[in-house]
């Protein structure tokens, strides 16, 4: 499935994609299934972005995305798709009771759903773009940081905005400030493998349930751990205020906060998470950003709504722009 960067990059593609997270993938197959060549570059060592899941002393621990819920019919048919081959199933119908809105999860992790997408798509990772440029023959160079230089006639990142900003800014005439100026929310985590049951009760995952914490799930639980395993996303504010500070006393106020949900239970590991790109804070109004005269797409989270389902839905309108504008 992926290359290692440094390879040759092969000849011009239709379409080179930034980012093999969510978006970029959707993006990826829809484009080849609509008979484009296309190429993903990531700068991760796999592919996935805010769809990861970690193994860690005997544990499989989603420390990105948690679950993601389903309203449009192209991810509907995706999940009966993923159902059918046992690669998704439903978590809950709510966790502080029952909604009646299933809550999906990846059954070995949430990068799994992003390792299946990737499946016959030629990614390169790790291949973190530094450099584009809109050549005098009107074909797009991404240079990336082992010196590689991939060619293709558009362009789509779907990297966080402020980076797809830096790399395309130099090229293109409108880009809206406002879209590039809207920060995105940070998250500090903590992984914490235990050695006995946690003190979360079924589904295994609250909202919420404490100042300073915005989500915790006891992964064993959620069924995708053989063992007691917790992650533990901090709320924004809480994040903001401590992003800078000593990560020694981060990581003990983040066990502060996890205690409640250890119980009795012992550490056997703990991971402090950092996500800086974790949610936009005000995505865009329109699903993707689309420069008519460069072929260039911005797509991602950022420009559907601040979650799995807005990812998706971006990288299927970017998907579409781009077949329009490789016609
Ligand atoms: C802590 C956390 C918890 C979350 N919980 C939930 C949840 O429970 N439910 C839900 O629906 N959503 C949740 N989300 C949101 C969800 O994960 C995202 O909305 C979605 O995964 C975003 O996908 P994306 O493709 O837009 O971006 P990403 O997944 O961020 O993909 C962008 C990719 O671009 C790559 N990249 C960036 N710069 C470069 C470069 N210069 N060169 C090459 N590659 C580059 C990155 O490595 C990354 O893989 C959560 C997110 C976080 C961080």
């Amino acid at each position: 499935m992926t290359a290692r960067a440094g390879r040759a990059p092969g000849p011009e593609v239709d379409t080179l994609i930034i980012g093999a997270g969510l978006s970029g993938l959707v993006a990826a197959r829809r484009l080849i299934a609509a008979g484009l060549t296309v190429r993903v570059l990531d700068k991760g060592r796999s592919v996935g972005g805010r769809l990861a899941t970690r193994r860690m002393a005997g544990a499989v621990v989603d420390h990105g995305a948690q679950f993601f819920t389903v309203r449009s019919e192209s991810l509907a048919a995706q999940v009966d798709d993923w159902t059918s081959r046992d690669l998704v199933r439903v978590w809950c119908n709510g966790f502080d009771g029952e909604d009646g809105h299933p809550r999906y999860i990846g059954t070995a992790g949430m990068n799994s759903l992003a390792k299946d997408l990737a499946t016959g798509v030629d990614v390169r990772a790790p291949a973190m773009a530094v450099a584009t440029r809109f050549d005098d023959l009107g074909h797009w160079e991404v240079t990336t940081d082992d010196g590689t230089v991939h060619r293709s006639r558009c362009l789509l990142s779907t990297a966080p905005v402020p980076q797809s900003f830096s790399l395309v800014f130099e090229s293109v005439d409108g880009l809206p400030r406002e879209v590039f100026d809207a920060d995105y929310d940070r998250t500090l985590g903590l992984l914490v493998v235990l050695d006995g049951p946690s003190a979360l009760a079924p589904p295994g995952g609250m909202q919420q349930p404490l100042p300073g914490v915005a989500f915790v799930a006891d992964n064993a639980l959620k069924g995708i751990s053989p063992v007691p395993a917790l992650t533990l996303h901090a709320d924004p504010a809480w994040s903001l205020e401590r992003w800078d500070a000593d990560p020694d006393g981060v990581e003990s106020e983040l066990h502060g906060l996890a205690e409640p949900f250890i119980g009795s239970a012992g550490i056997v590991e703990a991971q402090v998470k950092r996500w800086r790109f974790a949610t936009p804070r005000a995505p865009w109004s329109e699903r993707c950003w689309i420069d008519e005269p460069t072929r260039l797409v911005l797509g991602g989270d950022a420009f559907a709504g601040p979650r799995f389902e807005g990812a998706w839905e971006s990288g299927i309108a970017a998907a579409e722009a781009v077949v329009t504008l490789c016609r």
